[in-house]
């Protein structure tokens, strides 16, 4: 029977050393759908989505992706089941080229799109190929890290903070880029710190604070919801 829910987090915990940060996080993703995980610095929300990777060594609870547990699974194996994770600070290779970056993508799953496809995806870094990673402007980077991550044919992206730092109008192509993905029938889990972004491109929204999903916020019930947002976030 197919997955009711593409990801299913039930009772997460996960520890630094002795630093016990994930305290029971608990959600769901439907197959293809785009959700949010918001919340104040130092809530979890990285934690989580490096949980769910399997990079994190201790943790406990149970991950479920198309009813498939990964709570014991190394990184290397969740990856190969098509669940890919962009870090904040992007996981490219600065001292390469564009072109280099992708060429060597993570790892490779049948479906991954083609280095035409990306560059027809990103018109930009066709302009950029032969340009070194270290060159590359924000926006540059991060196309070129969701690039890279839609070669290996993951279907599943766990992405963290994608926008931060960017111009608005990058912000804007990332998000297009997002929507597209989301019709191709690409699932998605996005930490957001950018409350109007996250707004215009998910279905829901999960409040993390204390590592502890304390709500859900359905994206249509956002506006009736601001009050509540906004003493969740501080803003
Ligand atoms: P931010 O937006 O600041 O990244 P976040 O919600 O993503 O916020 P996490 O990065 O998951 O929060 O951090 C949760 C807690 O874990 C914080 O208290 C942080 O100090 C702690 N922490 C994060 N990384 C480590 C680490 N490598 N070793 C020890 N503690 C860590």
């Amino acid at each position: 029977a197919p997955a009711a829910h593409a990801l299913a987090v039930r009772d997460l915990q996960a520890w630094y050393d002795e630093s016990h940060i994930l305290h029971g996080i608990n959600f769901d993703v439907a197959p293809g759908e785009v959700v949010t995980l918001l919340g104040r610095n130092g809530a979890g929300k990285t934690t989580t989505l490096r949980a769910i990777m399997g990079l994190i060594g201790k943790r406990t609870g149970s991950v479920q992706f198309e009813n498939r547990e990964l709570i014991a699974l190394p990184a290397r194996a969740i990856a190969k089941l098509g669940i890919a994770f962009c870090p904040e600070e992007r996981g490219i290779f600065s001292s390469l080229s564009v072109d280099e970056n992708l060429m060597l993508p993570p790892v490779i799953k049948p479906g991954g799109l083609s280095r035409e496809d990306v560059l027809t995806m990103f018109p930009n870094l066709r302009e950029r190929l032969s340009s070194q990673g270290t060159k590359l402007s924000g926006g540059e980077q991060q196309m070129l890290a969701i690039a890279r991550i839609l070669r290996t044919g993951a279907k599943f992206l766990l992405l963290d903070e994608p926008t931060e730092g960017l111009a608005p109008v990058i912000v804007q192509q990332i998000g297009r880029t997002l929507a597209t993905l989301k019709n191709q029938g690409f699932t998605i889990v996005l930490v957001e710190q950018n409350f109007h972004f996250a707004a215009s491109v998910a279905d829901r929204h999960y409040v993390v604070e204390q590592g502890r999903v304390i709500d859900m916020i359905p994206n249509t019930e956002i506006q009736t919801n601001l009050g509540k947002l906004h003493a969740y976030l501080g803003v």
